[in-house]
């Protein structure tokens, strides 16, 4: 395998500890403690520092086994608009080195440096460390780095010294770097099938790489040899800058208790709307199926669906659509203890023929209306401003709120 140095340059960024990182930049007073995120229902852990994770703290633990591990520890519910906020920090600083970022996750980002070397006036790796250090000093977020010449061999490198850590591999280095990593550093590697790599003797990422192509094939299929390939210095899967789109989005929750009342359920069924269209609207999309959801006291769940004729993103057809689907369900005497909608079909909001097909000028002219509702919650919190048709339902209690108040912070 001898190889060009570069002929290609893709780093792989990945934040150490991420959301435990997050909590402890704006609570110092958690400096050198154990911190474990919990999900959402605080059911389980999604996140947590290395020393919880040396406690044999896993991701998807239950709390309950967590605390018996570590009772030291901090648990702390997530707060995905904080990590949020901080995450888009973090990409906005890599947008500066390179036009070409892909956010893989909500912490983890590829960037295409390929070319780059004489504007920066820096060869790659010095590019990755100067990511590194830019977003150290800016956002106060440890993140590891590795500098490849194909992006499973940038992720493998940044995984290979964490936390902080900056990893370069060039095209004459391939080798020596895999002869140290296992078959299941690999990314799309996994327990199984490294087990079986090692039923035939490939035990190392390089024993991997250097196997027959056809012995490959064989065992790995299609995608094992995408991967023998990309470890040969071959680039395959490019920077994808798109997002993709989301198959759907939803808003579902519990009521909090039951009712038989549906001019309450349809407030929750607004609120949950106006949330949706927020969403939608921060991030440019737009859907044309919309479905309502109702959780019965019996706990038998109905559903709903309504297709538009055409995409939409205005707020008003989606609580109307949303209204319709719930008169459409609901039968007089129902308890109902939870609701929600969901909307699929899915497509970008800016394209020319949604204005093609609004008809109604009250959509059009509602835009900025909601443009202007989601900069207010953006900055002042979501309980700034709801819609009148929420109002029977019970405000968001204000400790839960107050979470989200917080400033934007940079560290020196
Ligand atoms: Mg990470």
């Amino acid at each position: 395998m001898i190889i060009n140095d570069w002929p290609a340059a893709i780093a792989h960024i990945d934040a150490d500890c991420f959301f435990a990182a997050c909590e402890r930049l704006r609570r110092p007073d958690l400096a050198g403690r154990a911190i474990c995120v919990l999900s959402s229902q605080d059911a389980c852990i999604v996140a947590k520092t290395y020393d919880a994770k040396a406690a044999g703290i896993t991701t998807g633990m239950p709390v309950w086994e967590a605390k018996k591990l570590m009772p030291q520890a901090v648990y702390l519910p997530a707060d995905f608009r904080f990590y949020g906020l901080l995450s888009d920090k973090l990409f906005a600083i890599l947008r500066r080195y390179s036009p070409q970022v892909e956010a893989y996750s909500i912490d983890e980002g590829f960037v295409d440096l390929d070319g780059l070397r004489s504007y920066w006036r820096m060869g790659y790796g010095e590019m990755g460390d100067a990511m590194r250090r830019t977003i150290l000093e800016e956002t106060g977020l440890t993140v590891s780095v590795g500098v490849s010449v194909t992006r499973t061999l940038a992720k493998m490198a940044s995984e290979a010294n964490k936390p902080n850590g900056l990893t370069v591999v060039s095209g004459r280095h391939i080798a020596e770097f895999m002869s140290g990593q296992t078959t299941r550093d690999i990314p799309g590697i996994g327990a199984k099938r490294a087990a079986l790599l090692e039923k035939f003797g490939l035990r190392t990422a390089l024993e991997f790489a250097r196997a027959p192509e056809a012995q490959v094939q064989r065992l790995l299929g299609r995608s094992g040899m995408d991967l023998w390939r990309e470890l040969n210095g071959k680039s395959l899967f490019g920077i994808e800058t798109h997002a993709p789109l989301p198959k759907s989005m939803a808003r579902t929750a519990s009521m909090g208790q039951r009712t038989t009342d549906i001019r309450l359920v349809r407030a929750h069924l607004s609120h949950h709307c106006f949330r949706l269209g927020m969403d939608m609207l921060a991030r440019g999309l737009q859907a044309r199926r919309f479905t309502v959801t109702l959780r019965l006291g019996s706990f038998e769940r109905i559903v709903r669906t309504e297709n538009l004729p055409h995409p939409t993103q205005h707020l008003h057809v989606m609580q109307r659509a949303a209204t319709h689907l719930l008169h459409g369900l609901w039968q007089p005497g129902m308890e109902c203890n939870a609701c929600g909608i969901v909307a699929t079909e899915m497509a970008p909001a800016d394209n020319a023929q949604t204005e093609m097909f609004v008809t109604e000028t009250r959509e059009a002219n509602d835009l900025p209306l909601w443009q202007t509702m989601q900069r207010m919650r953006n900055r002042f919190g979501s309980t700034i401003i709801r819609p009148a048709n929420t109002l029977l339902r019970p405000s968001t209690p204000k400790s839960r709120s107050s979470r989200f108040a917080y400033p934007l912070f940079v560290c020196k």
